[in-house]
């Protein structure tokens, strides 16, 4: 049988809609199956963990996803844990990170997977490479780090409190940013050569700041103007290009890599569950 991804879709935020609809249509795109559940924004804690007990008891579903942020009334950590780790796609549940942390199979979170992937796929060796990731979240910096050790980089992790973050960051071979905050990683972080992951996504409306940060590119421009807006990393798209010897772009380098990474972890967790 096909492989079965179940996203749950919990009130009506904006952009977690787009999230959605577009690993929908990609599971649908590869002839797997997907199932899509909405639930009012007034939806309780009770009525989630409902649901998501109907899903772990579905034998045709392989891989549950509860979009995030949920509703405030909604215990995020109680939907959370109570996700079969069987079926955690996006491996969040405590029993993946300690899977994560020991080095032993099992889903790993969709973005640092895919920007292991991009690193493998384009041949960029980490043995005994510096590596510096900026950010500590939960679903991006902290399992990148430990992706990036388990195959042997050196690694430092960076956050708010970091003292000398440029310092910190020209020191890197490989240089992870995700970080929430539009070019914050300017020329003076990126060493010359360094291999640079742009991990951030974050919307640009204002016109001068937009010129300002394309260089004032052309194309882009066109897309603001057409828009009113453009999508713009945490990496200085400008520094990036001019000091790295290779880069994700942002639009178009890290994002598409996560959906196919949720659909890479959903495809092995159907072939663990049907052995
Ligand atoms: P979080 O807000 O959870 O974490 C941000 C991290 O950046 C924190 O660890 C924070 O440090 C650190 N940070 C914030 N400000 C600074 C600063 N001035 N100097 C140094 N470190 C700082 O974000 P996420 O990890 O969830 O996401 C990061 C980015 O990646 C966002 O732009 C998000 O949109 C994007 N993203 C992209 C995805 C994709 O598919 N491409 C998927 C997921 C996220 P501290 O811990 O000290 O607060």
């Amino acid at each position: 049988r096909a492989p079965g991804l179940a996203v749950v879709l919990v009130g009506n935020d904006l952009a977690s809609e787009i999230y959605v609809s577009s690993k929908v249509r990609t599971c649908i795109e590869l002839g797997m199956r997907s199932e899509e559940i909405r639930m009012p924004d007034t939806a309780t804690t009770a009525e989630v963990l409902a649901q998501v007990d109907a899903l772990n008891r579905d034998p045709g579903i392989d891989g549950i996803l509860v979009q995030m942020p949920l509703p405030k009334q909604v215990d995020s950590r109680a939907v959370l844990l109570a996700i079969d780790p069987s079926k955690d796609v996006d491996g969040f549940h405590p029993f993946n990170v300690g899977n994560l942390v020991g080095n032993i199979p099992g889903p790993r979170p969709c973005t640092p997977a895919g920007v292991m992937e991009l690193l493998k796929r384009y041949g960029i060796g980490l043995k005994g490479k510096r590596a510096v990731v900026v950010g500590r979240s939960d679903i991006v910096g902290k399992p990148m780090a430990m992706l990036l050790m388990h195959e042997h980089a050196t690694v430092t992790i960076c956050h708010s409190r970091t003292a000398d973050l440029a310092g910190e960051c020209r020191r890197a071979e490989i240089l992870v940013a995700a970080i929430g905050r539009t070019a914050m990683i300017e020329a003076e972080h990126i060493a010359e050569g360094a291999v640079v992951i742009d991990v951030g996504i974050n919307r640009v409306t204002d016109r001068e700041e937009a010129m300002r940060l394309t260089g004032g590119n052309a194309a882009r421009m066109a897309g603001f103007d057409k828009r009113g807006s453009i999508v713009v990393g945490d990496v200085h798209p400008v520094a990036m290009a001019e000091r790295a010897s290779a880069y994700t772009p942002v639009p178009g380098g890290v994002g598409p890599l996560t959906i196919a990474m949720l659909m890479s972890n959903t495809v092995e967790s159907a072939e663990r569950r049907l052995g």
